[in-house]
C-alpha cells in the first residue's frame, strides 16, 4: 500500500529578516520591531551576519535574546568566507549550544580591498556540509529537533556566475550537501520567481524556495540594493515612485507594488513569504496587512473557540 503524499500546508509560511544593531538607539529601535513583529506570529525570523565576522557578539547576542525573550525561532545567517573551519566549527556548535536550530548557509563577499584572509571554504555548499558534520557530532544534543539549513537562491544572475543556469547547478549542489531550504535574492520581477522555480524544479531542485522580498517604499533603498547585489532596478517602478505626488502617495505605491509581486510569487507555488525588514516594521507590517496571509490559529486560541 502506498503512503499518500502529505497535502501542502494550508498556509505560506512567514519569517522576517533582521541585522543585530550598531548601536544602542538602534538597539531599542530594533525590539520595538521584534514585538510588533512577533504579534504576527512568524514562523521564523532571520538574524543576518556581517561577512568580516566583525559582528558575531552582537549576532550571537540577538539570537541568544530572541530564544529568551520571544516567542520567536531564529534563523542565524552564517558566512564562511575568510575564515577556517575550526572558527567555523566552533561557531556552528556554539550556536546549537545556545539553542539555535536554523542556520542560513552563506559564503559572504570579500570587501572591496579584499582584505578578509583567505578562508578554508570557497563556496556557500562547503559551508552546509560543515553545518551537517558539525549537526552529526551532536546527534544526541538533538534528538528533540535538528537544524534546518538554507541557503540562498538568485532569481537571476549572483553578479560572479557566468550564467543563470550555472546558479541552479550550484542550488542543485546546495542541496546535494544537504541544504533543507532556499530563499532568494531580493527581486523585482514576478516572472523572475516563476522563472527560477520552473528551472530549478526540472533541474532536480525539490526543496521549498522561498521568495524574499523587501517593501518598496525608498527610491534610494532600491537603487542601493540593486547596486550591492548587482541586479538591474525595476525602472518603470522607479519612475512612479519618483514621481509620487507626496510621501504617503509614494508608500501607497511601493507596498502595492510589494503586495503585488508577493502574491504572484505565491500564485506561482511560493511556499511562503520572507520579508527583508531593515529592522522597520511599519512597512513590513503594512505589506502583510494587504498581503491578507492565511495564518496558523494562535496556540491555546484552537481547541477553545
Ligand atoms: P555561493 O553559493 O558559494 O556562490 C557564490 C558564487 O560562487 C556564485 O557566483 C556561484 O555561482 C559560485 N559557485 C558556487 N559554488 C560553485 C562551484 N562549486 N563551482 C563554481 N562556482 C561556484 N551576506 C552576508 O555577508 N551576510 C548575510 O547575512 C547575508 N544574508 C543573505 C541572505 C540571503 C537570503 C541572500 C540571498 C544573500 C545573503 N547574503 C549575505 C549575500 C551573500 O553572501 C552573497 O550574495 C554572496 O555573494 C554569495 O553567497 P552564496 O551563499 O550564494 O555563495
Amino acid at each position: 500500500m502506498s503512503v499518500p503524499y502529505p497535502p501542502p500546508p494550508s498556509y505560506p509560511a512567514l519569517s522576517y529578516e533582521l541585522f543585530p544593531p550598531r548601536s544602542t538607539s538602534a538597539e531599542v529601535g530594533l525590539w520595538k520591531t521584534i514585538r510588533a513583529l512577533e504579534d504576527t506570529r512568524p514562523d521564523f525570523v532571520s538574524v543576518t551576519y556581517g561577512a568580516s565576522g566583525s559582528n558575531r557578539d552582537t549576532a550571537v547576542g540577538l539570537l541568544e535574546r530572541l530564544l529568551d525573550e520571544t516567542t520567536l525561532k531564529p534563523l542565524a545567517h552564517l558566512t564562511c568566507v575568510g575564515n577556517s573551519l575550526a572558527y567555523l566549527s566552533e561557531l556552528v556548535d556554539e550556536l546549537i549550544s545556545r539553542g539555535v536550530r536554523g542556520i542560513l548557509a552563506l559564503r559572504g563577499d570579500q570587501p572591496q580591498d579584499r582584505s578578509l584572509p583567505e578562508g578554508d571554504l570557497q563556496f556557500a555548499s562547503e559551508l552546509v556540509e560543515l553545518i551537517r558534520r558539525v549537526e552529526r557530532s551532536r546527534t544526541a544534543h538533538l534528538c528533540a529537533g535538528k537544524v534546518a539549513v538554507g541557503v540562498a537562491a538568485y532569481t537571476t544572475r549572483h553578479p560572479e556566475s557566468p550564467s543563470f543556469e550555472h546558479d541552479i547547478e550550484v542550488l542543485l549542489a546546495k542541496q546535494a550537501a544537504g541544504a533543507d531550504f532556499a530563499i532568494t535574492q531580493v527581486f523585482f520581477a514576478p516572472t523572475h520567481y516563476s522563472r527560477l522555480l520552473r528551472t530549478a524544479r526540472r533541474a532536480g531542485v525539490d526543496i521549498p524556495i522561498i521568495p524574499g522580498v523587501i517593501p518598496f517604499t525608498s527610491v534610494r533603498r532600491l537603487e542601493r540594493l540593486s547596486e550591492l547585489a548587482g541586479i538591474d532596478i525595476d525602472t518603470q517602478l522607479r519612475e512612479r515612485l519618483m514621481n509620487a505626488g507626496n510621501d504617503a502617495q509614494r508608500r501607497r505605491i511601493g507596498i502595492q507594488a510589494t503586495v503585488d509581486l508577493a502574491h504572484a510569487a505565491l500564485d506561482d507555488g511560493a511556499p511562503g513569504i520572507h520579508i527583508y525588514t531593515f529592522n522597520e516594521h511599519a512597512a513590513a507590517l503594512d505589506v502583510l496587512d494587504r498581503l491578507d496571509l492565511s495564518r496558523p490559529p494562535a496556540p491555546g486560541l484552537s481547541q477553545s473557540a
